[in-house]
């Protein structure tokens, strides 16, 4: 008898700097922390990068029989321009921006947040929580971290102290540049802290006295800094053991190496002992980024004509831990391939039952791909290759539905809809009107355009309408 492979999940842990199997504090249960978005402005495809692997990630340890809890915040307060602590309020430069108050700019984000997650066929988190709602949570935390001593009050703010850690760069792995993210040029040094990477876990000074949202505390009326605000979102909702951290790869330092150190710091024990970290989605200028400006979101993509998964397809061709580079070109070739792999699947008969003993086979390869961190790209090699593959139509519409579980590329819909629109009408001769398209590109090719015309004239007489796009030449019934 053929022995069942023992199945290990591999992924990448930057807690480490190296590949490591995935194995939960809780049998059976994956407890996932994902940084939500900062909502002053849209989020940029970027953006949406990380949140489409962080989506597979999750829609993967459900596929392979994990209950998992998801659990992502929204940053509607502390997150200053600077990741280091200073500059303005990001919410409040929003809300001046637009001449609207802070939560109308937080409601308005939040919710364009998630139609654009939806449209990319991304999952809401099982808990979403604003910042804004847990303040008693985030008090509690910093006078614990004050109690145990880890925490001072300096110029009005509280800091936590990391000079009362024995290490404090815990993602030792990062190069140089990576740890200077929060370190910008036009941050000055705030006298306060005593130690150079101390930050702040409560605000009552800040050099922008006009922050908008404020809230009582045992140190003054004030607003908390945004690391402590993932530390606490986090331990209220899963507990004091977290499975998996995720994030964007600017993420890692000082954000995520702050939450580790207050998050220990206050249970006491190790917190988070895997942390997965996308790379960034780049474009001409670098690194895309809210901040700069001029960033592309799914609306703009829409507006072009891209259908937004689409864009879910150029991300999972390529690995969540290489940059990605974003080209109008690239995301053309995308789309052909996208169109062309519904064309195929849309042509598959919906009749007969699948062959679940040859589905096996393929679900392995599927799995092999993903189990070895996340290879999205394999993942959809081994969808090619269910289309290429000597089993049933049926076996197949089985195995590419039960792959688009984790992909959500939503395939089988999308052919559903294509073979809906191209179903011959009845009296429709399918063949001699695609000989004739044909005829017409060939027409065009040699420049007779006469010719060319003469034949979508001839169609539109019968009632056929031909449509020329970059893609090629579509038709309908009139
Ligand atoms: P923010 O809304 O700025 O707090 O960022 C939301 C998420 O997007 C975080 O996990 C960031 O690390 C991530 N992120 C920011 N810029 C990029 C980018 N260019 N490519 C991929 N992820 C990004
Ligand atoms: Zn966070």
């Amino acid at each position: 008898m053929k022995k069942e492979r023992k199945i290990k999940m591999i992924l990448y842990n930057t807690l480490g700097g190296t590949k490591q199997e995935f194995i939960p504090h809780e049998a059976g249960k994956v407890k996932m922390y994902t940084c939500g978005p900062t909502v002053y402005h849209y989020a940029h495809i970027g953006n949406l990068r990380t949140y489409i692997m962080e989506d597979v990630l999750e829609k993967y340890f459900r596929y392979i029989g994990y209950d998992v809890l998801r659990i992502m915040n929204i940053t509607d307060v502390g997150h200053l321009s600077s990741d280091a602590d200073t500059g303005e309020d990001k919410m409040l430069a929003g809300a001046k921006r637009e001449h609207k108050t802070v939560m109308e700019i937080a409601q308005f984000y939040t919710d364009a947040f998630f139609s654009d997650t939806a449209k990319l066929n991304i999952k809401t988190p099982d808990v979403v929580e604003p910042a804004t709602h847990c303040i008693p949570e985030f008090i509690e935390m910093v006078q614990t971290l004050i109690d145990k001593g880890y925490a001072y009050l300096s110029g009005g703010n509280v800091y936590f102290d990391t000079s009362k850690l024995d290490s404090y760069y815990v993602f030792g792995n990062m190069n140089e540049d990576e740890l200077q993210v929060g370190v910008r040029e036009d941050v000055t040094e705030d006298e306060n802290k005593r130690n150079k990477n101390d930050f702040v876990l409560w605000f009552t000074q800040s050099k922008f006295e006009d922050q908008a949202l404020k809230w009582e505390s045992p140190w003054g009326l004030g607003y908390p800094g945004w690391h402590i605000e993932c530390s606490a979102i986090s331990i209220k909702h899963a507990g004091e053991y977290l499975d998996i951290h995720c994030g964007g790869v600017d993420n890692a330092f000082p954000h995520h190496t702050n939450e580790i150190a207050q998050s220990e710091a206050y249970l006491g024990h190790q917190w988070c002992p895997y942390w997965f970290h996308v790379l960034h989605l780049l474009d001409k200028r670098g690194k895309m980024s809210k901040s700069k400006g001029g960033f592309l979101t799914v609306s703009l993509l829409e507006e072009k004509g891209y259908d937004p998964l689409a864009y879910r397809f150029f991300c999972l061709q390529s690995h969540y831990r290489k940059p990605l580079v974003f080209s109008f070109e690239n995301l053309d070739n995308t789309v052909q391939a996208y169109n062309k792999l519904v064309a195929r699947i849309a042509k598959l008969s919906a009749d007969g039952e699948p062959d679940l003993e040859a589905a096996k086979a393929y679900q392995e390869k599927f799995r092999e791909a993903l189990d070895n961190d996340l290879n999205t790209s394999l993942a959809i090699t081994a969808l090619y290759d269910v289309l290429k593959g000597d089993i049933s139509d049926a076996t197949k519409r089985y195995l590419i539905a039960d792959f688009d579980k984790v992909l959500s590329l939503g395939l089988i819909e999308a052919a559903e809809k294509k073979a809906a629109d191209t179903a011959p009408a009845e009296g429709v001769d399918v063949a001699k009107i695609e000989a004739l398209i044909e005829k017409r590109k060939d027409a065009k090719a040699a420049k007779n355009w006469a010719e060319a015309d003469r034949i979508r004239d001839e169609l539109k007489a019968s009632g056929i309408i031909l449509k020329d796009s970059k893609e090629g030449t579509t038709w309908s019934i009139e």
